[in-house]
């Protein structure tokens, strides 16, 4: 018993933490992995404008066929460039205007060299062909890859996911997060004629190959997209949309879904219409109405695709049945409508440019659950769920990752991060000013690629509080703050341990019922009140450990 409940654990753990936790590694740096997370000399002249994935599913033989149009704009001169592509796939041919162009390989990077050096500020594309048999994805999303599956009926089920390990597992281009194709992206997928493929943003037209019984479905997205937001899905879908009035007028809101799930889907995509309530007031307008908003139905929990948020979540509230605060509220809510659409704000509107500060994405995506929980249930709700998902911290190894290396931090990005962004609103303790910099970010670093330098430093302006230390504490270090402190009558000995050098977080602390503000640094203080000490507790809401000591 006991040892199926630990695997049950285990199980939830990689769940809920992604692949941030499969990821992380320690040791050396290979040179493989600087290629891919750092941006190299040959990534660093030009600048990505557009994609146009062009690509062929061959379900039978399990095998991709296509090409990447590169569109792109020289920021300084440059002759040799990086496309990353990951074995066992292989480039065969990249063409540039009349000519083709040389290319070798190292292990997932393409060295391509131009017939002579390329001006700076100069607009240009080459179109990459490739094909192969893919890695097929061992545990989606979790592992990258494709899914060759099939659905509950036995029609073919195929699936991308590429979180962590990265774009360039199924399809040829810059596999960086600092650069994102400025003017979007087309993806037109072809697929076996009795098959429905549903890629990002909006289907503009499929073409119908009667003699080779192959349609082609071609997406689009106007705006920028971070490349593992990228993704193609293959099935019997059929589609269902509504329409709904927010904050940036009408948003189209698509779903495609198996013919078998359509009922149960109306029902369960209701949340969506909450969702997006709750965000736009929490965070501004959902930010892609040009490409609109789409649920997909996939054979995995779900993925934040963006403009194509996929859903694998069974149709019931919680987390694959489970409450990740353990507190009873997670089943308030669908976790992967309510989660994967908060990327839309946090991780796809403010997208990483390095893998290492991918809470950005997840820290913030956990706190917005509870955002969802307070919209609609008020504050305590709110408040035991955020505080319950510390249950699943384990302080392992600090939350942000090894810049350049595509070494993601700790998988307590989602938990950390999101009680960390809790402790931070009630050391502001002006919900005011918190929704104001809540929407601040997503204006001011709107459709942006963003460091987290950039949202320590905005948050700090915006407060007015200088949280460097703060933030210094909970990413970079393994160590929850411990408040110690002593009663003797009327006299109150606290200090922190545990913490960086110079941390001294204002805490509110209730005494006889009361509540006041204490700001304890590692230097004992000492505090004498009228009357003798009774009572004495931390306000649940900041996220440190307390220690009471008799002498
Ligand atoms: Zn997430």
């Amino acid at each position: 018993m006991r040892k199926l409940k630990i695997v049950a654990i285990a199980l939830f753990l990689q769940m809920y933490f992604g692949a941030g936790y499969l990821y992380a590694q320690t040791g050396d740096v290979t040179r493989q992995e600087t290629l891919r997370g750092s941006v190299t000399p040959e990534r660093e002249w030009w600048d990505v404008l557009h994609y146009h994935l062009n690509v062929e599913f061959l379900p039978e033989t399990k095998r991709l066929k296509g090409s990447n149009t590169i569109t792109f704009k020289t920021l300084k001169p440059g002759n040799k460039m990086q496309i990353d592509l990951q074995p066992p796939l292989a480039i065969t041919k990249i063409v540039h205007g009349e000519s083709q162009l040389k290319f070798e390989r190292e292990g997932n990077v393409y060295w391509v060299l131009f017939e002579k050096e390329l001006a700076k500020g100069v607009e240009d594309k080459i179109e990459v062909f490739y094909e192969g048999i893919p890695v097929v994805s061992r545990n989606p999303p979790w592992v990258g890859g494709i899914t060759w599956g099939r659905d509950d009926l036995g029609e073919h089920f195929i699936v991308t996911t590429c979180q962590g390990i990265g774009a360039s597992i199924w399809w040829p281009n810059k596999d960086h997060g600092a650069d994102e194709p400025d003017r979007g992206m087309q993806t037109s997928v072809t697929v076996p004629e009795n098959l429905v493929a549903v890629s990002n943003g909006r289907l503009k037209k499929t073409d119908h190959d009667v003699a080779a019984k192959k349609k082609t479905y071609h997406w689009e997205v106007l705006n920028p997209i971070n490349n593992y937001g990228v993704n193609v899905n293959i099935g019997n879908y059929v589609h269902l949309s509504e329409k709904y009035k927010g904050k940036g007028g009408v948003l189209d809101i698509d779903y495609w879904v198996l013919p078998h799930q359509k009922e149960t889907a109306l029902r369960q995509f209701k949340e969506v219409a909450r969702m997006l309530e709750a965000f736009e007031h929490w965070f501004g307008r959902y930010p892609f109405y040009e490409d609109s908003y789409k649920l997909v139905t996939v054979s995995y929990p779900g993925m934040e695709h963006q403009s194509s948020v996929t859903y694998g979540n069974w149709f019931r509230n919680g987390y694959l049945q489970r409450d990740p605060c353990a507190c009873g509220v997670g089943f308030k809510f669908d976790f992967i409508i309510v989660h994967e659409s908060a990327h839309e704000w946090f991780g796809n509107n403010i997208s990483m440019k390095d893998a290492a500060d991918m809470w950005i994405h997840e820290g913030f995506a956990n706190y917005s659950e509870n955002l969802f929980v307070e919209y609609f249930f008020g504050k305590k709700d709110a408040e035991d769920y955020v505080i319950g998902t510390r249950r699943s911290i384990r302080n392992d190894k600090p939350v942000i990752g090894v810049y350049g290396t595509n070494r993601q931090g700790s998988g307590d990005m989602y938990p950390k991060g999101g009680n960390m962004l809790h402790t931070i609103r009630h050391l502001i303790n002006d919900d005011a000013k918190w929704l104001s910099i809540l929407r601040g970010l997503n204006a001011d670093f709107w459709h942006q690629t963003v460091t987290t330098d950039q949202i320590e430093t905005y948050i700090t302006q915006k407060a007015g509080i200088d949280l460097s230390k703060v933030f210094d504490q909970y990413l970079r270090t393994t160590q929850i703050p411990l408040l110690k402190y002593q009663v003797s009558g009327k006299t109150l000995t606290f200090s922190y341990d545990r913490v960086v050098k110079g941390f001294a977080m204002p805490i509110r602390v209730i005494i006889n019922g009361k509540e006041m503000v204490i700001t304890p640094a590692e230097a004992k203080q000492t505090l004498e009140l009228p009357e003798d000490i009774k009572t004495f507790e931390v306000n649940r809401n900041f996220y440190i450990d307390v220690e009471k000591s008799d002498s």
